[in-house]
């Protein structure tokens, strides 16, 4: 059995397919067409039409997408790509394709993708989040990926950040909320956050190319953002306790987070030691299409 999977992003729509051992056999894109939910449907299909032409074989499909399915209606809900929302994406590609389909938040298929044979695999538990654009997160369970009856299972972009002190700026929240940890962490938080503390308007990858430099507005920007990050995480810990965390999307590639977070979470973890390894995601940005078609294979496996 082949395992097709499909990231779809706001940019680009990628396919890859994987045999039993994870190899990649093909792996092809196309540009997603964000304002038309028609032409997505038809991007998607398209390709994996191409594939399904190409190998001849039983195949199962996932695929993620920058948002999730409510429980209730079947329709997209909480998506940036907001032709998406409230379409019966499952259902059209289904229809078309004549062939079940398995849909995932992005952030989701990134745990999988990790926790099978990236950086968590091998760990009985594995909490994955991505800080790049967004703040999302997933959580695996001994190789399952775990969802729960409101589809937010791991999404820990949307609670406030804790042990909140005065350089913590609550900013509005598209979610409706005020000071949710993706305010603070997500890019376009940091840059905010940086901002209001030092009156410079930088992008987070010019901030770390001065932080990896010495600067030392930068060193001190860096110093409440780590903080942030590892109360943000302590409280993961303190309610899971994964035996790894993996750390994806833009930030992933910010090596002062794995050498300054995990000396600071002991202040806030309740524990005398605290353990949980921070790790890099090994697949980077094939994390999600990788996952997307683990995804399909976990469910044909459980029918
Ligand atoms: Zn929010």
């Amino acid at each position: 059995m082949l395992q097709f999977g499909i990231d779809l992003g706001g940019t680009k729509t990628e396919i890859i397919v994987l045999n039993d051992k994870g190899d990649e056999l093909l792996r092809e894109r196309a540009p997603t067409p964000s304002t038309s939910y028609p032409a997505i449907v038809d991007t998607i299909c398209s390709l994996v039409e191409q594939a399904r032409d190409r190998f001849s074989q039983p195949y199962t499909l996932g695929i993620g997408i920058p948002g999730a399915l409510s429980y209730q209606t079947g329709l997209v809900k909480n998506a940036n790509t907001v032709c998406l929302i409230g379409n019966d994406l499952k259902g059209d590609i289904e229809r078309r394709l004549n062939h079940p389909i398995v849909i995932a938040n992005d952030a989701d298929c990134l745990a999988l993708s990790e926790a099978t044979d990236g950086a968590g695999a091998g760990y009985p538990t594995v909490f994955a989040v991505i800080i790049g654009t967004g703040c999302g997160g997933g959580w695996v369970v001994n190789g399952q990926l775990i969802s729960g009856p409101n589809a937010i299972a791991g999404e820990w972009g949307h609670n406030p950040l804790p042990w909140r002190d005065d350089g913590d700026s609550e900013a509005e929240c598209y979610c409706g909320q005020k000071g949710c940890l993706e305010t603070l962490l997500s890019g376009t938080g940091f840059r905010r956050q940086a901002l209001v503390e030092t009156g410079i308007d930088r992008t987070s990858v010019e901030w770390n190319r001065l932080y990896e430099a010495g600067d030392p507005v930068a060193i001190r920007v860096f110093e409440r953002y780590h903080s942030r990050i590892a109360r943000a995480l302590a409280s993961v810990i303190n309610l899971m306790d994964p035996h790894a965390i993996v750390l994806g999307g833009g930030a992933s590639n910010m090596t002062s987070i794995y050498q300054n977070v995990p000396a600071l979470l002991p202040q806030w973890v309740f524990s005398d030691t605290v353990e949980t390894p921070l790790l890099r995601s090994v697949h980077g940005d094939s994390s999600g299409v990788r996952g997307a078609a683990w995804l399909g294979s976990q469910q044909a496996s459980k029918q």
